[in-house]
């Protein structure tokens, strides 16, 4: 027999929420999902009237489902939305997330903007991946290292100010505990979600879906029947972070609610440690070959593409 949802109490629940002990049926799963972003934009005045949003779009489900949301509500407020896309070149991997993301655009009305790794950097990811000098480099540190390159330099050429990307609440989790096994305390800081300016162009980043299951937006996708690629990278290192989801995910099964609690606890140190004076008041370079925004005199994408195909 199927029980009736705690919130409106006429439908079906599809859902049980464990760590509040919730049942909810669809139409309100949707919009408790949909009311958390909107929460955790102004929690931390992450999009302001007149914002030019551009919504980093790889076609996984995170981001195209942070497209839809932010989609719904925005709807009607100022702020412009412009799906971005990196075309990281990789054979049999890349095309069928950029055709699913195109067709996703089109369907929600959104302009999507193309840059490849090649007409940017002149080489694809698979040609990286036969260059690189040694296993040691990662290919996912080179990958999101162009990648970051390719976003901004995508939102700038769109005039956005703001780049969302689609990071959830899982995604924050782990990314404390990889920071703080590494010992790299500065990072924590970084990462707390109210948004810092950087570059010449004044660009923010936001996570608006920071605040949410990774678990519960697999089920908005599914119930709002956004497509979503399901092949992985075929580049994919087994990374530390793997091991931390498995570890985290058995707790939240025995303990629901320990994941949310972890969250706030993080939110709080990385209040604490972002201490104004390292952050802003730390000299921003110039990096000598590309003339980007740096922190050495030399970028950590021209240092790569150093390694890469040796310039010099
Ligand atoms: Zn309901
Ligand atoms: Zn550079």
């Amino acid at each position: 027999m199927s029980k009736q949802c705690s919130k409106c109490g006429k439908n079906n629940a599809i859902y049980l929420r464990h760590y509040s002990g919730e049942l909810l049926c669809k139409k309100c799963f949707i919009k408790s999902v949909e009311y958390k972003a909107k929460k955790t934009l102004s929690k931390f005045s992450m999009i302001n009237h007149g914002d030019r949003v551009a919504v980093a779009v790889s076609g996984g489900k995170d981001s195209l489902t942070l497209l839809n949301i932010l989609k719904n509500i925005l709807n009607g407020v100022k702020p412009e939305l412009v799906a971005i896309t990196v075309d990281e070149g990789i054979q049999g991997y890349r095309d069928e997330s950029l055709d699913i993301v195109k067709n996703f655009c089109s369907n929600l009305g959104v302009e999507n903007r193309i840059l490849s790794f090649k007409k940017l950097f002149g080489l694809s990811m698979d040609d990286a991946m036969e260059l690189r000098p040694s296993k040691k480099v990662s290919s996912c540190s080179i990958c999101g290292t162009f990648r970051r390159r390719a976003i901004d330099l995508l939102a700038e050429s769109c005039g956005a100010n703001v780049i969302a990307t689609g990071h959830n609440l899982d995604d924050y989790v782990q990314t404390f505990f990889i920071n703080l096994f590494a010992g790299d305390i500065e990072r924590i800081g970084w990462a707390y979600p109210e948004p810092v300016e950087y570059g010449s162009g004044g660009l923010k980043k936001i996570k608006p879906l920071m605040e949410i299951y990774e678990k519960e937006l697999v089920l908005y996708a599914i119930q709002q029947n956004i497509p979503f690629q399901s092949e992985e990278c075929p580049y994919k290192d087994e990374s530390i972070r793997t091991d931390f989801r498995n570890h985290l995910n058995n707790l939240e099964k025995s303990h629901p609610g320990i994941k949310y609690n972890a969250y706030n606890s993080i939110l709080k140190i990385a209040k604490k440690l972002k201490t104004t004076d390292s952050m802003i008041s730390q000299e921003r370079k110039k990096c000598l070959v590309c003339n980007r925004d740096s922190s050495n005199s030399i970028c950590s994408v021209c240092r790569t593409l150093d390694l890469l195909i040796k310039r010099n």
